[in-house]
């Protein structure tokens, strides 16, 4: 990957970093337009480089996604299975890339997921993309039985279930 991997630059483009993609500090925050939901702000202040990142803090503009693009987020991952993976503030970064056309940048799987369902252009910051989106399946791992929607576990048999890749469609 390296320097070819970085959000190229522009003005017109908006960004909506996740937490971690802005502590690594792979991101160049003070050149690029930044959008974060508050959650985002508050999980940094929590973190241990939070006094570090106040001069760029300034330049990250905060918006909370409206409620409709909240539900549009949920329903998408309900739909590919995302939805016990994301948290809210996951959830209220798709959300608000989706109001503003902003473009996501972030590692996290699940949440690229979700992205790509929506339509909405997304960045990793370290690790590669998804190559295709992903419809998750779950499966018992006691006697293999399977299921379309996430359950703790087994009905039949009561083992612990877990997730698998049902299909893959094209991004
Ligand atoms: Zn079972």
């Amino acid at each position: 990957m390296g320097d070819d991997s970085k959000p190229e630059k522009g003005r017109d483009v908006v960004y909506v970093p996740d937490t971690s993609a802005i502590l690594t500090g792979k991101i160049d925050i003070l050149s690029m337009r930044c959008v974060v939901p508050s959650g985002v702000i508050k999980e940094i202040r929590k973190g241990m480089m939070g006094r570090l990142m106040d001069h760029e803090m300034c330049v990250i503009q905060i918006i909370d996604p409206k409620s409709a693009y909240m539900e549009k987020v949920k329903m998408a991952a309900r739909e590919t299975g995302d939805l016990p993976y994301l948290s809210q503030t996951d959830m209220d970064i798709i959300a608000v890339a989706l109001e503003i056309g902003g473009v996501i940048i972030s590692d996290d799987y699940s949440l690229q997921n979700v992205s790509s369902k929506l339509k909405i252009e997304f960045q990793g910051c370290g690790l590669e993309c998804i190559k295709s989106r992903i419809r998750w399946g779950y499966v018992c791992k006691g006697c293999g039985a399977k299921y379309e929607e996430k359950v703790e576990n087994c009905r039949i048999c009561g083992h612990k279930i877990t997730r698998y890749p049902l299909d893959q469609e094209e991004r």
